[in-house]
């Protein structure tokens, strides 16, 4: 076993040496920071209740456990072998239930009171008083102010709310995975493309059937709702899709009685905590203030997009009728005559655009926009990688000082988890010797890798994804903060955690933009503007029901949480009254009323969602408004950047997002750019 001198995993001096961290160094470097982390939490709390005394060891402590285990954890994410996997599964329970200890300790709740109370409070800097503010708010929502026997009973709710969640997953997987459909009729697969028929074709084999089997999973399902030509097979797809884990199917799936509980378990610990509803617990951290301020800025978008789902749900009617013959057109119908009408309107391939967006083209755009927009510069550098597809940047000042340091990991890989994501390895913040450190942030994407010689070759999806999560990179490491649990996106309220990250990706929409980051890998020729429009059209194409859609979600989880009573309503019925009238209210397209979409709705019963589904549509308007400056005066505009930069990356978690949002753009966000830039502006 390493000692603890040439355990890699232990050195803090620099960027992790990632050619030398090995699986054998998790266990005992783990053992280490977690006897250390504990020493420090012992002596915490009994230190005077000071920043130097009490809470800056302590930060220490923590930061070196978490720096190390974020590499693990990274490695794990990235480079996963099986021994990797087996050091990660069994110390991720000790490191868990280390940040549980700390997050419910009574003593060190008592003590950042005691600062709070103190004299000293008022003397610290803005980011430490509001770090202490955190910190107690946390306690508080953990029911760390709660009486013996609440406390007790907020615990088995916890706990019970848990297992309710675990048990809503595995009811909707067991209830997905129980139904499938096999066809052994070939004209009944009319429309469908070859590869979901293929992949249909082999799930019967595997089986020994003969014929396709299709299933409720998403790669069988979606292909079938989009391109089936028969009706009947899309109704029957549907309606299984449709009443998934409901009183439909078996009895022990069935997820209306958990949501029953789950709703009134939730509104019983809100109470405990001394809140009138669930929905008021879910925003003391966001930045939304009140369930009323969140129902009426659905509404208000309801009403403002209306008009134009009026128009795509018209066009849908008459293009399914004239076109497709269908005269009532119907839930089941929708994905298919959209598709059919999207292919008849904007017909372009992604392989086309493909050949426009190269890699290295592609990053030197980026890179370009991030350098004119914020005054920084971007350089490759060297450091110790993990795998030889990871490329490393640093981000220096016009000064030529560092600001930040970056990993790129863009291909897929079997030992790399799937999606985009951005990553922090180190954050900034000023240590106790005085000196900054500076920020590091991993960027992990799983494109297609370069093959036969020539450069990947990203769609425009990839380069869409590459500005988000190069967003969420640029917030952590243009912060200027000096305190850790405030730099970049740490204390950033959760509803407008996105707004750096879909505020970059609208400049992946800007002509200027597109044209300078372009080059067909053949000829050299920028994406020609005729394309662009297209792309355009069709980025916008029904965005109006698109938007109803969300709405409805959103609304439904929101009023679910802030009004709806589970002490009258024992059966659940209510769940569904409320459904019907949220679509009564939203719908344009309203679905069959067998449609149960909430026994599936695990965002909010089974995710970290409840009375939060709204951030998505929330963060949107934030960024798009934001994005509004460089609207009026131009995609590079650096005076407007500069301020971007100033008011919202660097202050990070230091204030909260509604100051630093009216910093930025002189008021309150406002709608009308999303609704501009989703093209639902009367003409
Ligand atoms: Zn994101």
């Amino acid at each position: 076993l390493a000692e603890p001198n040439d355990n890699p995993l232990l050195d803090f001096s620099g960027l992790p040496r990632f050619a030398e961290i090995g699986p054998e160094h998790v266990a005992p470097a783990v053992a280490r920071l977690l006897a250390q982390a504990r020493g420090a939490m012992r002596a915490a709390e009994a230190a005077p209740p000071t920043w130097d005394d009490f809470v800056a060891p302590l930060e220490d402590a923590n930061e070196r456990l978490a720096r190390a285990w974020g590499c693990v954890a990274h490695l794990h994410a990235v480079m996963d072998s099986p021994p990797l996997r087996e050091a990660y599964n069994a110390n991720l329970p000790k490191v868990t239930q280390y940040w549980t200890e700390l997050g419910q300790n009574e003593r060190l709740y008592a003590n950042w009171r005691a600062l709070r109370d103190s004299p000293q409070f008022a003397g610290l800097s803005a980011a430490r008083r509001r770090v202490v503010e955190n910190a107690l708010r946390d306690f508080r929502l953990a029911g760390a102010e709660l009486g013996p026997d609440a406390k007790r009973r907020f615990a088995a709710i916890q706990e019970e709310l848990a297992r309710l969640a675990a048990k809503f997953s595995e009811n909707l997987l067991d209830a997905t995975n129980a139904f499938a459909l096999l066809i052994e009729d070939e004209a009944r697969l009319a429309g469908i493309p070859e590869d979901a028929r293929q992949a249909a074709r082999e799930a019967a084999q595997k089986e020994g059937k003969p014929g396709w089997k299709f299933t409720l999973h998403m790669p069988s399902y979606l292909p079938v709702m989009q391109h089936a030509g028969d009706r009947a097979l899309r109704y029957e797809m549907y309606r299984a899709n449709a009443t998934r884990a409901s009183e439909f199917g078996p009895a022990e799936w069935d997820n209306s009685p958990l949501i029953a509980r789950i709703l009134r378990l939730r509104r019983e610990a809100a109470r405990l905590l001394g809140y009138a509803s669930y929905a008021e617990v879910s925003l003391v951290p966001k930045m939304a203030r009140t369930p009323a301020q969140v129902s009426e800025f659905l509404r208000d978008l309801a009403r403002r997009a209306r008009p134009f789902a009026e128009r795509d749900a018209a066009e849908l009617r008459e293009f399914a009728r004239t076109s497709l013959g269908i005269a009532d057109l119907q839930a089941w119908d929708i994905a298919y005559a959209s598709e059919k009408l999207r292919e008849a309107r904007y017909a372009f391939s992604d392989q086309e655009v493909k050949q426009y967006f190269p890699e290295p083209k592609v990053l030197e755009g980026l890179f370009r926009v991030a350098e004119r927009v914020f005054g920084v510069c971007i350089r490759p550098a060297q450091a110790p990688v993990w795998n030889e597809d990871v490329r490393f940047y640093e981000i220096r000042d016009r000064a030529g000082a560092l600001v930040g340091q970056f990993y790129t990991d863009l291909y897929a890989r079997e030992t790399k988890r799937g999606g985009a994501w951005m990553d922090e390895a180190i954050a900034r913040r000023r240590r106790r010797d005085g000196a900054i450190q500076v920020p590091v942030a991993y960027l992990n994407c799983n494109f297609a890798r370069p093959v036969g010689g020539r450069p990947a070759l990203f769609s425009h999806e990839d380069v869409l994804t590459l500005f988000h999560e190069f967003g969420h990179c640029l917030h952590h490491l243009l912060t200027r903060a000096e305190e850790l649990a405030v730099s970049g996106l740490a204390g950033v309220e959760w509803d407008a955690v996105e707004l750096p990250s879909q505020f970059m990706e609208n400049f992946g929409w800007e002509w200027e933009v597109l044209r300078a980051m372009t080059a067909h890998v053949d000829t050299g020729e920028p994406l020609p503007r005729a394309l662009f429009d297209r792309m355009l059209a069709a980025k916008n194409f029904q965005a109006g029901l698109s938007m109803l859609r969300q709405v409805e979600y959103a609304l439904f989880d929101m009023r679910l949480h802030a009004e709806y009573d589970p002490d009258t309503d024992s059966a659940g019925a209510g769940v569904q009254r409320l459904l019907d009238e949220v679509r009564r209210e939203v719908a344009l397209i309203r679905p069959p009323e067998w449609n149960r979409f909430q026994t599936s709705f695990a965002h909010i019963f089974a995710g970290g969602y409840a009375a939060g589904y709204y951030s998505y549509k929330w963060a949107e308007v934030l960024s798009a408004d934001a994005f509004g400056v460089f609207e009026e005066r131009g995609a590079f505009d650096a005076e407007a950047g500069a301020r971007f930069r100033d008011e919202i990356l660097a202050v990070g978690g230091t204030r909260p997002a509604a100051e630093s949002f009216r910093a930025f753009r002189g008021r309150d966000p406002d709608l009308q750019a999303l609704l501009r830039r989703s093209g639902m502006v009367a003409a």
